[in-house]
């Protein structure tokens, strides 16, 4: 079915002790689109992406991708089924160059690994440097990684997540720790790239001239519930989503 959504989540749950981080979530993700996730600290904005991913599973409630149920995949398969994500926190190697972080992630996206002391040297070279170019990276191929400056760093993570050739990305706070000109220009960059390679974007967001600037679809979570979701006019003009978050309308 061509208007299927990519993802689609149904009755998502996660407790951790008496806590419900994430409190029966439905969500549902249109191909190609860019959605954002947003909601106060501790509103199970990241639980809820390791639950998509895989990395944590889920007490109850299940996870669609592309119509095919994903609920108990591991991270590593939902991975290789073309779902890839960037961490809160930063999550480089950083003694590699920044191109064997992308190397890295190439290769693995093609089920091979790295021989360091085989001719690894230029596998998968033309991808890597492609994949770098979009970011803005090409230049800084041979440094260490861990040398990049923390907007680059964020952009290396993008273009790790890139290397996995997804369809769809989830991108949990890209920009935090960023600068107002960070800011502006990493998220230019998310939205070129994701334009030019028509992939769907997820992420979550506290800036909200972020999210309003970039965003289609937005959806506000409290304390593990939906309690508002739809276009970002629809959004700004509910008063639960004004209540809790946005604080007045803007
Ligand atoms: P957000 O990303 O919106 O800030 P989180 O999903 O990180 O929210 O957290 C939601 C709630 O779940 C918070 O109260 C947090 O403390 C709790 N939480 C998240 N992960 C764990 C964990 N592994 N163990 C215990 N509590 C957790
Ligand atoms: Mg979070």
């Amino acid at each position: 079915m061509a208007d299927q959504p990519i993802l689609r989540v149904e009755g998502l749950r996660k407790s951790f002790g008496g806590l419900r981080a994430v409190d029966g979530v439905d969500l549902s993700v249109e191909t190609g689109q860019i959605h954002a996730i947003i909601g106060p600290n501790g509103s199970g904005k990241t639980t809820l992406f390791n639950l998509i991913t895989g990395h944590v599973a889920p007490d109850a409630g299940r996870v669609w991708f592309n119509g095919r149920d994903i609920t108990r995949l591991s991270s590593h398969a939902c991975c290789r089924r073309g779902i890839a994500r960037s961490f809160q926190r930063t999550n480089i190697f950083p003694r590699m160059t920044v191109f064997e972080n992308v190397q890295v992630s190439v290769l693995a996206s093609q089920g091979k690994c790295l021989n360091m002391f085989g001719p690894a040297k230029n596998m998968v070279r033309d991808e890597s440097m492609a994949i770098l170019e979009s970011v803005g990276l090409d230049t800084m191929v041979s440094l260490p990684s861990g040398a990049l400056s923390h907007g680059d760093q964020k952009r290396l993570e993008l273009a790790i997540a890139l290397g996995n050739q997804p369809k769809l990305l989830l991108l949990d706070e890209p920009t935090s720790g960023m600068s107002p000109q960070e800011t502006a220009d990493t998220i230019k960059l998310v939205e070129s790239v994701c334009r030019d390679q028509g992939l769907t974007l997820l992420f979550t967001e506290h800036d909200m001239n972020v999210v309003f600037s970039i965003a289609e679809r937005v959806t506000v979570l409290h304390q593990g519930r939906v309690i508002a979701s739809g276009t970002p006019q629809e959004v700004r003009a509910d008063p639960e989503a004004q209540r809790v978050y946005l604080g007045e309308p803007v």
